[in-house]
């Protein structure tokens, strides 16, 4: 499901005993070896195929291996976790007190943690090599507001709480990785940070994502986002998105005795019209939508004041800019439209601004990165296939600045993000915790024991 023109998929390319014959001229190949090594093969035996340089990969095999056996054995400990997270409400720009329990989680695993002044939680795992680090992110944040009941409930195999899926998945298996490693005693080659992002959603604007990616910027070698649950699919491509608001003011008065006076509310309804017959393509995907109208102050007074939000997004940021034009000149015309109609201009005019509420810049990961790599890898060893989609995650940061990045499920089975209803089932949940292991250490390296 790599798609066929985006990833040569030969079973043999990511068999361990042939790709690590193929060079072992770099550490992340060795890595990637040993991991793989590590892994219980599935039916990929090819015949004839030389085997793994033992010297390369034993010694790195026995701390992987026992990194995956604490995974096998240590759901349920990755699950409580889970829940107890859940159930810390941290809505977008409140998201300190589940922050402080992320970071006395990650503190346990033995890392060195901090808070930067957004509130992001950075645990860091100092790899052999720290010029280059590795950032496996988890956003803390939820939409719901305080007040929301977060508790969580049982039924059958299933977990419910707002929030659990997203990112109660996300944020658990950061634990997780964390403990699993910690417990095996893995040491990477270069530096891991486990952080717990605040700002993912709506208008937090990924603003603890952009935070991340400019402190450690020079750095920063790939991302790894972990957001919900689902693992057949790898977010490589980062969907662009731009949010604006429109504010039309005037002089307001009364709906009677003022009958005549330019009105900011016909204003944007006449400018709203003209915008929503702009022709967007199907190809490259766009789309726009009028989300928020707010204004006036009684249904008898001309009001002094409109505001429409508009969310647009597309595949390509030339048509987000060509939209974002086309709305300004809608706008305008949709003012003046007004003011050309007005009776009684004597007591002011029309004034308007568009303002911008926020911005995802889009970006993709390159087919060949190593990144993909060590992730199509990890599919393979866990037996998963994933399909490339486009999605705005916090992966839209790195990868709108050329920064290997990806967003990823971390396992289990989840549904009804963002309602009340949201699902979390656990089943399966070891294979997410696999594939996020071994393409992290994939992208990292490992220090085999004995070098130490
Ligand atoms: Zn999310």
């Amino acid at each position: 499901m790599w798609g066929d023109a985006s990833m040569p998929r030969s079973r043999a390319r990511f068999f361990p005993g042939s790709m690590c014959n193929l060079s072992i001229g770099t550490v992340k190949r060795v890595a990637v070896c040993a991991i793989l090594s590590a892994m219980p093969l599935r039916s990929t035996v090819v015949p004839g195929a030389p085997k793994a340089p033992r010297s390369a990969s034993t010694a790195e095999t026995a701390q992987v291996k026992s990194a995956l056996k604490w995974i096998d054995e240590n759901t349920d400990w990755v699950t409580d976790v889970q829940v107890r997270l859940t159930e810390i409400p941290a809505p977008s720009l409140q998201e300190e007190k589940r922050a402080v329990e992320v970071a006395a989680l990650l503190s346990d695993q033995g890392l060195s943690v901090h808070q930067d002044r957004l509130g992001n939680v950075i645990g860091e795992l100092r790899g052999a090599n720290d010029q280059e680090v590795v950032l496996l992110a988890a956003h803390l944040d939820t939409v719901f507001p305080i007040g929301t009941n977060s508790k969580a409930k049982r039924d059958g195999g299933r977990i419910l709480a707002p929030g659990i899926s997203d990112n109660g998945t996300g944020l658990a298996a950061l634990v997780g990785i964390a403990r699993a490693m910690h417990v095996a005693k893995v040491k990477p080659q270069e530096t891991i940070l486990f952080a717990a992002n605040v700002g993912e959603e709506g208008e937090g604007n990924l603003r603890g994502m952009r935070a991340l990616v400019e402190a450690y910027r020079a750095r920063l070698k790939a991302v790894i986002v972990l957001d919900g649950s689902g693992i057949d699919h790898v977010t490589t491509r980062a969907l662009a998105s731009r949010r604006l608001e429109v504010v039309v003011t005037g002089p307001g008065g009364h709906s009677w005795s003022d009958f005549g006076m330019p009105n900011p509310i016909n204003a944007v309804v006449r400018g709203a019209v003209r915008f929503i017959n702009t022709k967007v393509p199907s190809s490259p995907r766009t789309t726009f939508n009028l989300g928020q109208i707010e204004g006036g102050t009684s249904v008898n007074s001309i009001p002094h004041e409109a505001r429409l939000k508009v969310d647009l997004r597309s595949e390509n940021e030339e048509e987000i800019a060509r939209m974002e034009n086309a709305l300004r000149e809608c706008m305008a015309a949709g003012v003046r439209d007004e003011m050309d109609h007005a009776r009684d201009r004597s007591r002011g005019s029309l004034d308007w601004k568009l303002n911008l509420i926020g911005s995802r810049p889009g970006g993709e990961l390159a087919k060949d990165s190593a990144l993909l790599t060590a992730l199509a890898a990890a599919d393979e060893a866990v037996g998963n296939q994933s399909r490339v989609e486009r999605s705005s995650t916090d992966a839209n940061i790195p990868l709108s600045m050329g920064i290997d990045a990806i967003a990823i499920g971390a396992g289990g089975n989840g549904g009804g993000a963002h309602s009340l209803q949201e699902w979390y089932e656990p089943k399966g949940r070891e294979v997410g915790l696999k594939r996020i292991l071994i393409t992290l250490l994939g992208v990292s390296g490992v220090v085999p024991e004995k070098t130490r």
